[in-house]
């Protein structure tokens, strides 16, 4: 092990006692990803309070060939923010930074440092009539820098895409401690390559995200929240169509869930009712907003789009939310698939996508597929078809050991999936990174042109590898030391 005593004398003296901590139950938190499947361990736990001093830290860490792990929330879903078992790397925290530098009401923008937490840029925004159109479930946690790094989608990509079609401008330190500052909204600008987007998405590989600015929409005035029942895939992917054709810019989401996970979530939450009396294969989840005062418009709008696509054969049966409460407790049930999920025993997770017209054969073929390869177990497919996005599951046979079953037979259940979604010209990360649970994964089915675009680009930005080495980019030169 490098002796990194001076590095740390003068990244002490840089951040402050605050700022840098080495303090083993201080750090253990951050150590361990929130669903608990990779723990790190690090030099030490950086907490800079700014910009300036983010860009001081990495030039020390550039000079010392130190590696930088950048964290926000720690809710991301890939491992991307746990350090690796060397304890050689800096864990970096942006969680200090968590300032709203400016909001601007008319202009519709707000500034705000990347450790912003997602549910706190919602309250800013409401508190001026506006709304920040990207949410998530683990909106408590997530932070502006992890939402961009990660380019996180969630429910309402459908209408307003995901992170990305959310920044307008971005601040970030490069691997060599200089300040890339493009947070200037431009409407045009025709400077050559879109370095900001290079970045997003780019989990923590080519930069530290230190600030951004980001679009906000006004309010909502009224939502209708729809459940259908439904015979298949296939009608919902018709019913999908039906509606974007009907509602246009008023869908705000469309997400579907099986008949099987449905179940699931009424055995795991004691209170829960089945929106409608009788079983259907698939049930969809329908969201359309309108502005201030179009709440009447908005509802029959709905039941118009549904008694027409009820006469299409499209649907079976379908319930409106009769009021807020109601709407909350149908999102409910569509969020409680995956805790409902894991009550029930071991399933290896795939948050994978195909175009969206494809995704009604790609769930008709993979499920008895994989069920057939790997006999005893149930495969479901659950979430945003309206994205061309579905959380594919696969559940262990009963009785499987949480944890013997995931080593024995994980890898292999993985890899025919992403082999199914590739076949489908897919891809085997829609929304949650590569992070460290599929790097791998990305070097064995990337496509070679694009993986050697990868290693130039980040070689170019980051030449020693110490930025979240091991992450991402499936064989990039890491720092050693
Ligand atoms: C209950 C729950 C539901 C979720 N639902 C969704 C969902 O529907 N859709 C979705 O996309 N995600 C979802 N997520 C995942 C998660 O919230 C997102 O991936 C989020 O973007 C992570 O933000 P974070 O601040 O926690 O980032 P972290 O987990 O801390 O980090 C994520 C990655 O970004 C890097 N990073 C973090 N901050 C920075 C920075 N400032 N600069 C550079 N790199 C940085 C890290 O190194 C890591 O690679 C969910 C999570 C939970 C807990």
């Amino acid at each position: 092990m490098t002796d990194r005593s001076d590095f740390l004398e003068q990244a002490r003296k840089l951040l402050g006692a605050r700022g840098l901590t080495g303090d083993a139950e201080l750090m253990e938190p951050w150590l361990t990803d929130w669903r608990g499947r990779f723990t790190g361990r690090a030099l030490a736990l950086a907490s800079p309070a700014s910009t300036a001093e983010v860009a001081g830290l990495v030039k020390l860490c550039a000079q010392h060939s130190v590696a930088v792990v950048p964290q926000g929330g720690n809710s991301g879903m890939s491992g991307g923010a746990t350090p690796d078992d060397s304890g050689e790397a800096i864990l970096l925290s942006l969680r200090r930074m968590d300032a709203i530098r400016s909001l601007d009401p008319q202009a519709r923008q707000v500034t705000c440092d990347a450790g912003v937490i997602l549910q706190n840029l919602h309250d800013a925004a409401e508190q001026q009539r506006l709304r920040f159109p990207l949410t998530l479930g683990g909106k408590g946690s997530a932070t502006i820098g992890g939402l961009i790094s990660t380019n996180a989608g969630g429910t309402q990509v459908l209408r307003h895409g995901a992170m990305r079609a959310q920044v307008l401008g971005l601040e970030a330190v490069l691997a060599d401690g200089s300040v890339f500052d493009a947070l200037t909204p431009l409407k045009k600008d025709n400077r050559g390559f879109d370095l900001k987007q290079m970045l997003i998405g780019s989990e923590g590989t080519l930069g530290i995200v230190t600030a951004a600015t980001l679009r906000l929409l006004p309010e909502i005035g009224g939502r209708v929240v729809v459940w259908a029942g439904l015979d298949s895939i296939a009608d919902a992917r018709r019913l999908l169509l039906h509606c974007e054709d009907r509602a246009g810019d008023a869908l705000e989401g469309f997400e579907v869930v099986p008949a099987h996970c449905l179940e699931s979530v009424l055995d795991h939450l004691p209170d829960a009712r089945a929106p409608l009396a009788d079983r259907h294969a698939w049930n969809a989840l329908i969201e359309l907003v309108s502005p201030p005062g179009e709440d009447d418009r908005l509802r029959a709008l709905a039941e118009a789009m549904l008694g027409d696509a009820m006469e299409a054969g499209l649907l079976r049966d379908a319930a409106i939310a009769a009021n807020e409460t109601q709407a909350e407790q149908f999102w409910l049930l569509r969020d409680s698939i995956a805790p409902a999920e894991r009550a029930i025993g071991p399933a290896m997770q795939h948050d994978i996508s195909v175009p969206v017209a494809a995704m009604p054969d790609f769930v008709d073929s993979a499920i008895p597929r994989v069920e057939r390869h790997f006999p005893g177990t149930r495969a479901i497919g659950f979430g945003h078809l309206g994205d061309g996005n579905v959380h594919f599951h696969v559940l262990a046979p009963a009785g499987a050991k949480r944890g013997e079953w995931e080593a024995s037979q994980g890898k292999r259940i993985s890899a025919f999936v992403h082999d199914l979604v590739t076949e489908f010209g897919g891809s085997i990360s829609a929304e949650h990174g590569i992070g460290q649970i599929k790097v791998d994964e990305l070097g064995r089915l990337g496509d070679p042109v694009a993986l050697s675009l990868m290693r130039s680009v980040k070689q170019a930005l980051d030449p020693q590898g110490i930025l979240n080495p091991g992450k991402l980019v499936p064989g990039a030169a890491a720092t050693t030391g």
